[in-house]
């Protein structure tokens, strides 16, 4: 008899965008002329831009010749590419990184569910919250059902404060999925000290990064002295350059970072992780790492700006126009989420459920991130303008 790994029975039966999409589909039987705008989903709707476009027919092109093509690739990524990522995302802010401390991936979410699997289940792991469900939900499929929750609501800016309690792991999203709250240096500088002096370590999941505007938010938690003993950083391509369809991103595991065997012997999680993505992961593909490499042409560059600007007009659009017939606004300046307060306290899904059968738009409640969610609501920057302008006019209507 076959026996089913129990732990995928302890997470919450409805994800979050499985019953938004129900519910869409049952507000579209119901009215199918109405035309329903989704400023729901975190997905990007730019298309890929042209420096990347060309570098992965180039690569195409290379892989139709016998001299060129390329088979199975090295795991952790072309030497090409970690370079670039090394000198554009770190030598330029000061960060000193060995190239065997980048490893390529085929996005961010993957990683995230891999990296857990380094650590034993006694370890105390801390989630903000609200925040990405996948978090909470891969810790679950390990089995791991106790977790701390950091609680970010208003009241703290949406930055939780460092636990009173000792945790060993601890999830920090900054830009934040989905508040949009962003750490400074001196919040981040308290993290990494109480990582220091707990043995913690801090997942830094940053994968918003390209939407800082302002200059003393750190991009990388590198930045702060004696992050690298403490810190993995993730990050994608995804909504750097519009690639959650080609799939591409890197983790940074430093060789000083170490935990611990139930001896107390250090253990290099460099190697463990090299180890780990040996076995398991079969590289990105050699097209896509090429197109990664373009996003860092002087071409590429510009061009990505020019789409990482478009969505940050929409998100500044949002917030002025929830602003304007007096909803409570965060997040929308350091990222392409804003976070609204729902009027008259009103709960997350029936603040959703009034979005979609007034106004036909639809958003995230924001209790779907977590309990100290419930009263707030998530609208991304990622649809075209024009629906974003189509969108807002209609919530704006129903609140004047
Ligand atoms: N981390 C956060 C906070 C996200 O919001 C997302 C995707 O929306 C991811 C990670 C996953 O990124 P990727 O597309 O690289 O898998």
């Amino acid at each position: 008899m076959s026996k089913v790994n129990e732990n995928f029975l302890n997470l919450k039966e409805d994800y979050l965008f499985s019953k938004i999409s129900s519910k869409t589909n049952e507000y579209k039987k119901k009215y199918p002329d109405k035309k329903i705008i989704s400023l729901g989903i975190g997905d990007v709707s730019l298309p890929l831009v042209p420096s990347v476009i060309k570098a992965m027919h180039k690569a195409v092109d290379e892989m139709a010749k016998q001299e060129t093509f390329k088979g199975y690739g090295i795991v952790q990524g072309y030497d090409f590419l970690i370079e670039r990522i090394n000198e554009v995302e770190y030598e330029t802010r000061g960060v000193c990184l060995d190239k065997d401390e980048i490893f390529i991936a085929a996005g961010t979410k993957g990683d995230l569910a891999g990296i857990i699997e380094l650590f034993s289940l006694d370890n105390k792991v801390a989630l903000m919250n609200p925040v990405y469900p996948a978090y909470r939900d891969t810790n679950i499929m390990m089995g791991r059902n106790e977790i701390t929750y950091l609680k970010a609501t208003k009241e703290n800016n949406f930055i939780p404060d460092i636990p009173k309690e000792h945790v060993d792991i601890i999830y920090l999203c900054s830009p934040n999925n989905p508040t949009g709250s962003v750490l400074n240096k001196k919040q981040l500088e308290k993290w990494v000290k109480y990582a220091i002096e707990n043995n913690s370590i801090i997942l830094y999941d940053s994968v918003y990064e390209s939407f800082i505007s302002d200059e003393e938010i750190p991009h990388s938690i590198y930045e702060i002295e004696g992050s690298k003993s403490v810190a993995i950083e993730f990050r994608s391509f995804s909504k750097l350059a519009g690639f959650t369809g080609v799939r591409c991103s890197f983790t940074v595991v430093p060789k000083e970072l170490k935990a611990f065997t139930v001896k107390k012997e250090q253990i290099n999680l460099n190697s463990l992780w090299r180890r780990r993505q040996s076995t398991k992961f079969g590289a990105a593909s050699y097209i896509t790492q090429r197109a990664a490499e373009a996003v860092y042409s002087e071409q590429g560059q510009k061009e990505i700006i020019e789409n990482i600007n478009y969505y940050k007009q929409n998100a500044k659009y949002i917030k002025e126009e929830l602003e304007k017939v007096g909803f409570e606004v965060y997040g929308g300046i350091n990222s392409p989420y804003i976070w609204l307060k729902t009027p008259n306290n009103m709960k997350s899904w029936d603040f959703f459920d009034k979005l979609l059968n007034e106004a036909a738009v639809v958003g995230t409640p924001g209790v779907g991130f977590g309990k100290y969610g419930e009263g707030y609501f998530r609208l991304t920057a990622f649809s075209s303008k024009e629906n974003t302008k189509e969108a807002m006019s209609r919530i704006v209507k129903l609140f004047k």
